[in-house]
């Protein structure tokens, strides 16, 4: 048995499973998945034993959460560890979080975190030298670190906090943490802080510690692989090129070769994009072939390939002076011509195997680099002396370890709910199906499911959660609901975070509310229904992937990497969207819920989700099964 020095409470069931795995990853210096369900305690399950061996055998711990909010749950806990050991944590955010001049500077506001560095650094050593600098870095210079130390090691703020500790001094939050952190045996950040080379490396600096004396926790690892593919993609839209042309345009368009300008380059990038979109893009984009875009570009300026070289280095030049230029005068470091330029080079010499080239339609026609191994980025946690991957719903492990590249030998931890499977059920429809192909044959398919829809609704009347495979499909079912005499709520494409929360909170504060929301949306993967705040989930349909051009190359990179395309590229992420859905029903020990599959194709999933079954009545079988849990006196029978 483990020693228990700073878990801090009585440990139940899986929890102790969860940290002996850990201690011994630990001890071996590996790696360990650990999927456990909501209300398992994850976070002190990880958090303890690793400041335990940290401590002991000089080593640090980074936990790193997806959004900058989940932090504070990690602040909690150690919180916790602290009042009975002290143990100092700290969290960490960017600038664009945490810099107090953003506030009267609102031209740097939507600066990422390389530019932002660069005109802080400025800023920073004007200041230094005692010039009109950064007025809260000028203030930190003078100011006594040491009470503020002592205080945050014994409130262990969170980032928020911080900051407001920070304000009666006018000192920036941002610097003051940094000096911090170099005290904190657990430091809390956003993946980006590991993931991007450029800030690892400030941030291990910060922490004084070197990578494989790091532990590294990482929060809803279920995301990971998507994120790191998205943190190494990259595109050049055709908006791009009008801006880069426009910026040509202000600085006088300097020629590139002979009878070529910068705006001239750009509108014939423009037209070999939308030549390229028109040819290729089938429904939403299409794959381009290796050699194409360099090919029309030398038939184009009837050149060689290292005349596009050169005239590529001639713009990444022009680009990096007005970058420069703009630094000096103390804007934004940023030139659309340089990152035109720094694409079209990074296009031209992209490793085929480890990247798709697309072109993407709609709107905004683009090409794009997309990454297709996330270990890329992911890798270098096996640089680390261990690191800890948790989420509720990883499942099948063997695909998150092979897609983030952790070793064969990782420990791979299954534990159950713990949860009663009891206090859940989940049946199907055998007969009804959102597949395309049934759908575009069978045109009364719709309606069938609509009136299921209604009737679940009027018999069932308890706050209920109908999700969908995607906002379209979710359109076409928005009127099922109408008239019912219910409240009616709808998570919406690109609703801002307080939109979605105030939705969320009228649907909680309901009594049989209805809530429309996707699948694999900020709903279904990030906000709690405990209590009776949620009863019934209907999912219409099964969130299988859109077979786009850059699906498909996925799916043939995993194929070709792992002999399993389907299984991982498919199979895997369409398990975890619906479980992520299904799983609001269930947060608390407490909590009751039905799921009904409106998908006979919920049968292939039996492996993964032994408990479904078929059911012929789902109304009859859902009331009966809330009927056993709850009092329904009240209900309207049909
Ligand atoms: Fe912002 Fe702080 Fe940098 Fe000043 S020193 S620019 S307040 S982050």
């Amino acid at each position: 048995m483990r020693s228990k020095t700073l878990f801090p409470y009585e440990p139940r069931g899986n929890q102790k499973i969860i940290m002996e795995h850990i201690d011994a990853a630990l001890e071996k210096g590996g790696h360990i998945i650990a999927e456990s369900g909501t209300g398992s305690g994850k976070t002190i399950c990880s958090l303890a034993p690793s400041l335990e061996y940290a401590l002991k055998h000089r080593k640090k711990v980074l936990y790193l959460t997806r959004t900058n909010s989940q932090q504070k749950q990690v602040i909690i806990e150690l919180r916790k560890i602290n009042q009975q050991s002290k143990v100092f944590g700290m969290g960490m955010q960017g600038r664009g979080n945490m810099c107090p001049l953003l506030e009267e500077r609102p031209d740097l506001r939507n600066g990422n975190a390389e530019e932002l560095s660069k005109v802080c650094g400025d800023l920073k050593k004007a200041s230094a030298d005692g010039g009109k600098g950064c007025p809260f870095f000028s203030k930190l210079l003078d100011f006594d670190v040491e009470g503020l130390a002592a205080l945050a090691r014994e409130k262990i703020p969170t980032v928020e906090d911080f900051m407001e500790m920070c304000k009666p001094h006018d000192i920036c939050p941002y610097e003051a943490n940094k000096i911090l952190l170099k005290d904190a045996m657990v430091v809390t950040a956003p993946y980006i802080y590991f993931f991007s080379p450029m800030i690892r490396r400030a941030l291990l600096d910060w922490m004084k510690v070197h990578i494989s004396d790091l532990i590294v926790i990482i929060d809803e690892a279920h995301n990971l692989a998507d994120y790191a593919r998205e943190l190494h993609s990259r595109d050049l839209t055709v908006r791009g090129l009008e801006l880069s042309g426009h910026e040509a345009m202000e600085i006088g368009n300097p020629r590139l070769t002979q009878g070529l300008d910068i705006n001239g380059a750009c509108t014939l990038f423009q037209d070999i994009v939308s030549a390229t979109a028109s040819e290729y893009v089938i429904e939403d984009d299409g794959l381009v072939p290796p050699s194409e875009i360099e090919t029309q570009l030398m038939s184009r300026l009837s050149s060689t390939s290292r005349d596009v070289q050169l005239m590529l280095m001639n713009m990444v030049t022009h680009g990096d002076i007005i970058r420069e230029t703009r630094r000096k005068q103390g804007k934004l470091p940023r030139s659309h011509i340089f990152k035109t330029a720094c694409f079209m080079q990074e296009w031209m010499l992209l490793e085929e195997s480890e990247y798709a080239k697309l072109v993407c339609g709609g709107e905004n026609t683009a090409l794009q680099a997309y990454c297709l191994n996330p270990a890329l980025a992911t890798g270098i946690l096996k640089d680390c002396h261990s690191s800890i991957h948790l989420s509720g719903t990883i499942s099948p492990i063997s695909e998150y370890r092979d897609s983030i590249g952790l070793p064969e030998d990782t420990d791979c931890l299954l534990l159950p709910s713990p949860f009663s499977k009891d206090n859940r059920l989940i049946i199907y429809a055998e007969d009804m199906t959102t597949r395309f192909e049934t759908l575009a044959m069978d045109k009364e398919m719709l309606p069938r499911m609509k009136k299921l829809i209604r009737e679940i609704l009027e018999n069932i009347p308890r706050n209920t959660l109908l999700f969908f495979p995607s906002f379209s499909l979710m359109k076409e079912f928005a009127d099922v609901a109408n008239d019912l005499g219910r409240d009616v709520h709808f998570e919406q494409q690109g609703m801002t975070q307080d939109e979605l929360m105030t939705t969320v909170a009228d649907f909680k504060l309901g009594t049989g509310a209805i809530m429309f929301a996707v699948m694999g949306g900020r709903i279904s993967e990030g906000i709690d229904f405990p209590d009776r705040e949620l009863e019934v989930a209907i999912l219409v349909g099964i969130p299988y992937p859109k077979p786009t051009a850059r699906q498909k190359a996925l799916l043939n990179y995993c194929d070709r990497r792992f002999g399993k395309g389907w299984e991982y590229t498919v199979k895997a992420p369409t398990v975890r969207k619906m479980m992520q859905s299904i799983g609001r029903l269930l947060r608390r020990e407490t909590d009751r819920g039905v799921a009904i599959v409106l998908d006979s194709r919920m049968a292939q999933f039996k492996t993964e989700v032994p408990e479904i079954r078929p059911s012929t009545q789902p109304i009859k079988d859902a009331r009966e099964f809330l009927d056993r849990q709850y009092d329904f006196v009240n209900i309207p029978s049909k």
